[in-house]
C-alpha cells in the first residue's frame, strides 16, 4: 500500500467518528511523509493544524494507522509549510471528503447542572486513579484514550470504549476517569455504575411504574461511565432504556464511557442499533502487561500498601503470574498478609505458596527452583549457614569469613543464634564452622540476636522468615 492509499484509509475510517467535514478542513493537505523502522511521521501544513490534532486526534490516528498497517507503532507529526497550498504526490483525493454532511452534535445551553443526590462520586473507589495505573506498553493507548477524556469529557472519544479479559484494569480506569473528571470539573455530575446496577433500577421501575423519573435522573448526568455492559445482553427491555439514555446524553454531548469483556460488534444478545452506537467513538482493547510492567505494577502496590518486599520476591511473582492483574495483586496481598501474621517476611517460598493456593491449576515455576513441598531437613551448621546466606543474598564465604559489614556481620549472628536454638550445637562447634571463632563471639552474637529479637521487628521477622525455611 503507498503512502496516499494508506493516508485515505486511515481517513476513511475516521470519517464516522470526526465527521467528513472536519477530516476535510484540517487533513486536506497533511500527507504521510514516510514510515521508517515502525515511526509514521505525519506532514502537516501549520503549527496550529499540529496542535490542533495532537490534541484532539493523535491516539485515533495512531490507532487507526495501527488497524491498517501492522509495522506501525509510532506516530510524529511534522510541519511541512509547502504543504500548504502546494500540489504533493501524497496528498489525499478530495472528492472523497469534501461534499458530504457533517455530523451534528446538538448541545445543550450550558445551563447550571443540578446535583443528584448520592449518586456523585460515591461509587468511586479512591485508590483506582489514572495516576496510580501503571499502562506499560500495552496500555498506552487506553491510558491515554483516559486522560484526554478527563482532560475535556464529551468532547473528543466519545462514547470511549474498554473491552478486554478480566481482571486487566478496566474498572480502574474507568473509574480513574470518573475521578479524574470530577477533579478537573468538581462542578459536573459523573457517575459510575455497573450494568447490573442499571438493569436493577430499570426493572425497579418498571415495577414501580416510575420510568418518567427514571429518565429524568440520568438526564442531568454530565459523564455516564457504565461498567460490563457484557451484562445488557439478551435483555430487551434494559437494552431499549439505555438506548434512550445514551442517545439523549449521546445528543447533548455528555460523556459516556464503557467497558465490556469483548468489543462492541462481538457482543452477545445486544441489539445491532446498540453495537453500532457503543462503537462509533473510540474503541480500545485493554492487554495484559508484560513481565516488566506486572513488575511495575507490584511495585506500585507495595508502595501504597506501604511495605517493602524483597525485590527478588516481587520479580519471582511477576514472573510466574501471568494471566491478570488481579490474581497479581491478590498474589502479593497474600504474601503480605501471610507474612505479617506469623510475623516474617515474605519469601520466594512463601509466595510459591501462595500462587501454588490461589491459582487453580497445576502451578510449575519458571526461572527458579523452588521446591515447595519438600520441607527442608537441617542437620548441620553448614545446612544452616545456607539458608541464611541464601535468605540475606550475602555469599557464603563472607558469612563464615571475617567481613564485618553490617549487612554480613547480622546474618551471621542471626546464623550462630539458630544452629544454638535449633540444632543445639556448642558454642565452640558453632565458632569452629566460622573460620574458627572463639566460643565467646558466638556466645556474644547469641545474646544479642535473642535481645534483638524482643525489640527488633525487623529482626524477629528475618528470623521467624528462616526459621519456617528450615521447617521448624
Ligand atoms: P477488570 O475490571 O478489567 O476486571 P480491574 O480494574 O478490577 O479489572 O483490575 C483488577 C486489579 O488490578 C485492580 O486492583 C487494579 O487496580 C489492578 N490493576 C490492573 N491493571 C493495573 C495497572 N496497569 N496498574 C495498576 N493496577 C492495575
Ligand atoms: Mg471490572
Amino acid at each position: 500500500m503507498d503512502n496516499k492509499t494508506l493516508w485515505e484509509g486511515v481517513l476513511t475510517r475516521l470519517a464516522p467518528q470526526i465527521g467528513k467535514t472536519t477530516i476535510f478542513s484540517l487533513f486536506k493537505d497533511s500527507i504521510i511523509k514516510n514510515i521508517e523502522h515502525g515511526v509514521v511521521t505525519v506532514g502537516v501544513p501549520t503549527p496550529i493544524t499540529l496542535n490542533f490534532i495532537r490534541d484532539r486526534h493523535e491516539i485515533r490516528l495512531l490507532q487507526a494507522l495501527k488497524d491498517l498497517c501492522s509495522e506501525v507503532k509510532q506516530l510524529k507529526l511534522e510541519v511541512m509549510g509547502s504543504l500548504a497550498d502546494n500540489e504533493h504526490p501524497y496528498k489525499i483525493d478530495i472528492k472523497l471528503f469534501q461534499d458530504l454532511n457533517a455530523r451534528k452534535i446538538r448541545k445543550l445551553p450550558n445551563k447550571k447542572e443540578v446535583m443528584i443526590d448520592g449518586i456523585r462520586s460515591k461509587m468511586f473507589n479512591p485508590r483506582y486513579t489514572l495516576d496510580n495505573f501503571i499502562p506499560g506498553q500495552e496500555n498506552q493507548l487506553s491510558h491515554a484514550a483516559c486522560k484526554a477524556v478527563a482532560a475535556k469529557p464529551g468532547d473528543i472519544y466519545n462514547p470511549l470504549f474498554l473491552y478486554g479479559d478480566t481482571g486487566l484494569g478496566k474498572t480502574h480506569l474507568l473509574q480513574g476517569v470518573g475521578l479524574e473528571i470530577l477533579k478537573n470539573f468538581p462542578d459536573k455530575n459523573v457517575v459510575y455504575m455497573t450494568s447490573e446496577r442499571f438493569m436493577n433500577e430499570i426493572v425497579a421501575a418498571i415495577g414501580k411504574k416510575h420510568t418518567a423519573s427514571f429518565k429524568e435522573k440520568y438526564r442531568k448526568v454530565d459523564c455516564f461511565i457504565v461498567d460490563d455492559v457484557q451484562f445488557f445482553g439478551n435483555k430487551a427491555s434494559t437494552q431499549q432504556e439505555f438506548f434512550h439514555t445514551f442517545n439523549e446524553l449521546y445528543d447533548a454531548g455528555k460523556q459516556i464511557v464503557m467497558s465490556s469483556d469483548k468489543p462492541p460488534r462481538e457482543l452477545d444478545g445486544l441489539e445491532e442499533r446498540l453495537k453500532s452506537r457503543f462503537g462509533m467513538g473510540m474503541v480500545v482493547e485493554v492487554l495484559l502487561p508484560d513481565y516488566e510492567t506486572r513488575l511495575a505494577i507490584l511495585n506500585e502496590k507495595c508502595r501504597e500498601h506501604q511495605t517493602l518486599i524483597d525485590p527478588e520476591v516481587l520479580e519471582f511473582i511477576a514472573f510466574n503470574v501471568h494471566r491478570s492483574v488481579r490474581e497479581l495483586e491478590g498474589i502479593l496481598i497474600k504474601t503480605m498478609a501471610e507474612a505479617k501474621l506469623a510475623e516474617t517476611t515474605p519469601t520466594i517460598k512463601s509466595a510459591a505458596r501462595a500462587i501454588r493456593t490461589l491459582s487453580q491449576d497445576e502451578t510449575t515455576f519458571k526461572g527458579i527452583a523452588v521446591d515447595i513441598d519438600k520441607s527442608v531437613v537441617v542437620r548441620s551448621c553448614d545446612d544452616v549457614i545456607d539458608i541464611v546466606a541464601d535468605y540475606f543474598k550475602v555469599p557464603k564465604t563472607d558469612l563464615i569469613g571475617a567481613n564485618r559489614r553490617k549487612e554480613v556481620m547480622v546474618p551471621r549472628q542471626i546464623s550462630m543464634y539458630l544452629i544454638r536454638h535449633v540444632l543445639d550445637q556448642s558454642y565452640e562447634t558453632i565458632g569452629e564452622s566460622f573460620s574458627g571463632r572463639n566460643h565467646t563471639t558466638v556466645l556474644h552474637a547469641y545474646n544479642k540476636i535473642a535481645t534483638e529479637l524482643e525489640k527488633d521487628t525487623r529482626i524477629k521477622r528475618d528470623v521467624n522468615a528462616l526459621l519456617k525455611e528450615m521447617g521448624v
